[in-house]
């Protein structure tokens, strides 16, 4: 038998509990064909030696705005690191206009008000941008603050008149001032003129996120909404992801979410009222390139932002326990009607009360129309109680928490939460040991979307001040690294072909500096992708050495 490809003299970490290890490992169009010595007797095209490096499946992360990673590139970068307080981010962003056109929007992204002391100020806005219409993003991607030109072009001349809609907020200073901040809903007072996206620029997006994610070892990602009014680019969203997979741009597989607002009647469907997308198009269609996953709704906001429903006040802000998105009873009545027309959901909950509220949601969908194996998804499940984590797991439900927020955003959270609640915080080791297929994901751009130093926070838990974030619910570096590769995949229903690599699974690997398990557990974050194989060929090759021999 002759086949494309055998690796070679690798240490092969499977994921699969059958086989966990491997030396050597054979692939055929793009699959996997055997290891060791199923391989004996069998020919290659190449035979490619790894020189005893680690390899592990593919990551993948669960929650991962693959678009938006690509077109913040495109845009300023405001985040704490390059603007570390506001008299540095006012002076990028007054350089930055400066190299615009006249009247051309300047659009930056990153800033977040915990690191700066407060947010940017829409008339110092006004001042540095030389009229120009100014739109700054939050890390949380929660808010933003615009400056008055902004406002103008987007229809609001008059701000002393400016009221925010349901599900959103407005920032004014003491003297009832309006700052130019607008929270969750209120966002689309201004967003709503960069929709829809024109394609070309979508596209060299998806050009752009697809280059750093193979650089970063991310063969697969889920992307959390496209095709709506709040989030993605506009009605024909996955018109663009096509064409860039026709183009061959598209390195990465891709799970795109539709976003629930993009949802409508479908007039009768099996005996029901359907609801979904045209067509009758739901959850499963596509294939192992780009598929239709969950569709994606929001129950509340963000922890950052204090704006995510809490079951009680946050720590720091008295009489403030955040809101809800939209009216429960929307909401519920959204989540069931895509349930029972077949949908997966992903309903992102921050709050403990926003959980409940997803909870009872999925639950009055099941009792309307029972289905099995429906995986329905919690994303982030920021804080969680005992009795909130036995009901996912008895629901069947999907937890996604996000690793790399367990740093960056950790001290966050504990002044947000306060010392006692910080336990309850992204649990993850409780789920697992509860038998949940947990998925690893980082929610970048929210914060960066390299999957190891993700890996790393699950198994660390530590803060960047170095503060415990719930060390209950570490996970072992073996938990974490099935979470980044098989867990993802089951929480899109796609664990049948990847995740692990086993024979009839796809090619899709990543070549390491070191073993994951085979390092102290604080310098995982340090570890090297070196090479990064998918569909059965290498498509990134840091040094350049994989040439077959
Ligand atoms: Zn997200």
């Amino acid at each position: 038998m002759r086949i494309d490809t055998i690796i070679e003299n690798a240490r092969i970490t499977t994921v699969d509990p059958g086989r966990p290890r491997a030396q050597r490992v054979g692939i055929l169009g793009g699959r996997i064909v055997g290891f060791d010595e199923e391989l004996e007797g069998v020919t290659a095209d190449s035979r490619i030696d790894l020189g005893g490096a680690p390899v592990v499946p593919g990551f993948n992360d669960a929650h991962f705005h693959f678009s938006m990673v690509g077109l913040e590139m495109t845009q300023l970068d405001i985040s704490p690191t390059v603007a570390p307080t506001l008299e540095v981010l006012y002076q990028r962003v007054e350089e930055f206009a400066g190299t615009r056109p006249e009247g051309a929007w300047v659009r930056a992204q990153g800033y977040d008000q915990n690191k700066l002391g407060q947010h940017p100020d829409r008339e110092v806005l006004d001042r540095i941008a030389g009229g120009r219409p100014v739109y700054l993003q939050h890390s949380s991607h929660h808010m933003a603050v615009a400056n008055t030109a902004a406002f103008a072009l987007a229809g609001y001349p008059d701000l002393t008149r400016i009221t925010a809609p349901d599900g959103g907020s407005l920032g004014f200073d003491e003297r009832g001032r309006f700052t130019g901040l607008i929270q969750e809903q209120a966002m689309d007072l201004v967003a709503h003129v960069f929709r829809p996206l024109q394609h070309e620029e979508l596209i060299e997006g998806l050009d752009a996120a697809s280059q750093w994610c193979l650089r970063n070892g991310l063969t697969s990602a889920s992307e959390p909404g496209v095709g709506g009014r709040m989030i993605g680019y506009g009605p024909a969203d996955i018109h663009a992801f096509q064409t860039a997979r026709d183009r061959g741009l598209l390195k990465t597989r891709l799970t795109l979410m539709p976003y629930m607002d993009a949802m409508h009647g479908l007039g009768p469907v099996g005996g029901r009222d359907g609801w979904g997308l045209d067509h009758g198009i739901r959850s499963g269609l596509g294939d192992e390139w780009l598929r239709i996953g969950p569709v994606k709704v929001l129950s509340d906001g963000s922890l950052v932002g204090r704006t995510a429903a809490m079951c009680c006040d946050y720590q720091d802000a008295p009489r403030n326990a955040g809101y809800l998105q939209q009216d429960q009873d929307t909401l519920q009545a959204n989540i069931v009607a895509a349930h029972t027309n077949g949908w997966q959901i992903a309903a992102h909950a921050i709050g403990d009360r926003a959980l409940d509220v997803v909870l009872d949601a999925f639950a009055a969908g099941q009792a309307e129309a029972p289905r099995a194996n429906t995986r329905h998804r919690i994303e982030h499940v920021a804080v969680a109680s005992d009795e909130q984590v036995a009901r996912i797991i008895a629901g069947g439900h999907v937890p996604v928490p996000q690793g790399r927020f367990i740093s960056v955003l950790g001290d966050g959270f504990q002044a947000a939460l306060g010392t006692e609640r910080l336990e309850l915080a992204y649990r993850m080791r409780s789920f697992v040991d509860g038998g949940v297929e947990l998925p690893g994901s980082t929610d970048a751009p929210v914060v960066t979307g390299e999957p190891l130093p993700s890996l790393h926070d699950m198994v660390n838990r530590r803060s960047e001040r170095g503060n415990p974030v719930g060390l209950r619910e570490a996970l072992t570096p073996g938990q974490a690294l099935r979470a980044y590769t098989h867990g993802s995949a089951y929480a899109v229903h796609e664990e049948h072909y990847k995740g692990m690599l086993v024979r009839g699974n796809l090619a899709d690997l990543v070549v390491l500096s070191d073993e994951i398990a085979g390092v102290a557990p604080e310098r995982i974050k340090n570890i090297e992708v070196r090479a990064t194989m998918v569909d059965g060929l290498f498509q990134y090759d840091a040094e350049g050495v994989l040439a077959p021999a």
